[in-house]
């Protein structure tokens, strides 16, 4: 390649020795291995991966002679020493996932931090990622979003997560495993209501993608019909601000009064509320019971 065109690709040589790469790899399709990340993966000294086996067929596909080193979450601190000792000794070294960006949902940001600790240089090779990749599919506002990645399994920290999702603003991203998707899509109808909008986007980049939405309701009446399969990533639209403001706690509990005398229980009153204006539903019933008259009542 000539200087000038090297120029306006801007490439120049790499990989340095004693630099730590994180480069992005494919979430299904493997066109989408750029050429940069195939030139590392091929030259460098040594790669870090969540499972030899499983990126090995990768990274021989690409005829990398570069040592595998396993990196996951049961050997992340022992691990890391090693590793670090490697570009100590002026080696290049790539950190890979089994897709997709290292340091999503997976330990890649602990060897970030201790590279840069020991002042090493770190560069990420973009790549693919299933959080942007649904996101921005989904057709769901992306002027800001969080990402949740896997919810906590334990049983409390599980509900106080909900919780805040359920009252978030912003489009909330979050993984799932096919055998949890049901009990997340109850989860999360309970917590926001049937009606919020969410695009469940499956098997991305692969000749199976489907876009599974456009609400709560929708996607667990699907997922009902048809068993969850595949890598899936959700992706939620946030509670309404706007209508927020417009309530206040006075007209909050109006509204729940009028659920309970028509015949519905506490818990009744604080979800549909909740549904309707965005609230989150245990601090709507956190309300109603504040507001208990002196036989205990509500209201
Ligand atoms: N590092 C990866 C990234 O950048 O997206 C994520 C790794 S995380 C351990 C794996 C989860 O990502 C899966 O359980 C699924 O929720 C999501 N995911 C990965 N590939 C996907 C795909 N092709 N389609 C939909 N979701 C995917």
């Amino acid at each position: 390649m000539d200087f000038k065109k090297k120029e306006i690709l801007n490439t120049y040589p790499e990989p340095v020795n004693g630099v730590l790469y994180v480069v992005g790899t494919p979430i299904g399709n493997l066109g989408d291995l750029s050429p940069r990340a195939k030139s590392v993966l091929k030259q460098v000294s040594a790669i870090a991966c969540e499972d030899t086996r499983y990126s090995g067929k990768l990274i021989r596909s690409l005829e990398s002679k570069a040592p595998l080193f396993s990196f996951h979450r049961h050997n992340t601190q022992s691990r890391i020493p090693k590793l670090l000792s490697l570009l100590k000794d002026g080696k290049s070294l790539a950190l890979i996932s089994d897709a997709g960006l290292p340091g999503i949902s997976d330990p890649g940001e602990h060897l970030v931090s201790a590279a840069r600790k020991e002042g090493h240089e770190v560069i990420c090779i973009p790549g693919p990622c299933a959080a942007t990749t649904a996101l921005i599919s989904s057709g769901l506002p992306s002027e800001r979003f969080c990402f949740e990645g896997f919810l906590p399994i334990k049983r409390k920290q599980r509900k106080e997560r909900l919780e805040m999702i359920a009252s978030e603003t912003r489009t909330s991203i979050i993984y799932e495993s096919p055998h949890r998707l049901l009990q997340l899509l109850e989860e999360l109808s309970q917590a926001c209501g049937d009606s919020r909008p969410l695009q469940v986007a499956r098997e991305l980049t692969k000749r199976h993608e489907q876009h599974i939405g456009p609400t709560i309701g929708s996607a667990l009446k699907y997922f009902e019909e048809h068993q969850p399969i595949g890598e899936l990533t959700l992706v939620l639209g946030g509670a309404i601000r706007a209508t927020q403001k417009l309530h206040d706690n006075s007209t909050l509990l109006a509204e729940m009064k009028a659920v309970i005398e028509d015949g519905g229980s506490a818990n009744e009153a604080a979800r549909m509320i909740s549904k309707k204006t965005g609230h989150s539903k245990r601090n709507l019933y956190n309300l109603l019971h504040k507001t208990k008259n002196i036989d205990g009542d509500i209201f």
